[in-house]
């Protein structure tokens, strides 16, 4: 083959300089305003929220001893010390503080519903000599009113129920005049009727309508 490559002559001019030395220039620092932490990125003051908090240290003393002992030398660490557990201690009892007036707040807003609730036992004629008795309000004292009407039943060996009056709203009707009973029975907290001060009792009476039967 009359093809061959020759090796190409060593060129005279002088060689070009390879484009970059092996110790190249350090690259040029870009204008630094806030100083990261080359172990966890993070800004020195910041390394104690990451995990690698020795190497932050370590790095920091090496690289920028005079910001190592702003935040480590034992007096920055002690004014730290001492300002977080002031702080902590502060949130603590700002916390309670909040907790405490507001289980205030509540007990005040259950005590004043209370106060204001009124149980009445009704005596209704319902017929000539015939009685039921219904009796509203147990439940602003946190009185079950099932429970309530079972032990009716059982005392008064009676029927007793949870109904809603026309007004909409629970009440015990129990059958037959038991009204000054059930007062007595309400004023000494027997059983389940517990919590409901006197004055907050009252018996009313519902006379049958003229002219029905
Ligand atoms: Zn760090």
């Amino acid at each position: 083959m009359p093809h061959n490559k020759q090796p190409e002559p060593p060129s005279a001019g002088p060689q070009p300089q390879p484009q970059a030395p092996a110790d190249a220039p350090p690259e040029p620092k870009p204008p630094v305003q806030v100083l990261y932490c080359e172990v966890c990125t993070f800004p020195p003051e910041y390394c104690e929220f990451g995990s690698s908090l020795t190497r932050c240290k370590e790095w920091l003393q090496e690289e920028h001893p005079d910001l190592f002992d702003k935040y480590y030398s034992d007096e920055a660490l002690q004014a730290k010390v001492g300002t977080l557990s002031l702080e902590a201690q502060t949130k603590l009892e700002k916390d309670s503080m909040k907790k405490e007036a507001k289980a205030e707040a509540k007990a005040d807003a259950a005590m004043k519903k209370k106060m204001s609730s009124h149980v009445t036992i009704k005596r209704i004629e319902r017929n000539k000599r015939k009685y039921i008795t219904a009796i509203h309000g147990l439940e602003a004292f946190d009185i079950d009113l099932k429970k309530a009407a079972k032990q009716f039943a059982t005392k008064f060996a009676t029927g007793s129920s949870v109904t809603k009056n026309a007004q909409g709203l629970d009440e015990i009707v129990v059958q037959g005049d038991v009204s000054d009973e059930v007062l007595e029975m309400i004023e000494g907290g027997v059983g389940v009727l517990k919590g409901v001060p006197e004055k907050n009792i009252s018996v009313v009476e519902e006379k049958k309508k003229k002219g029905g039967e």
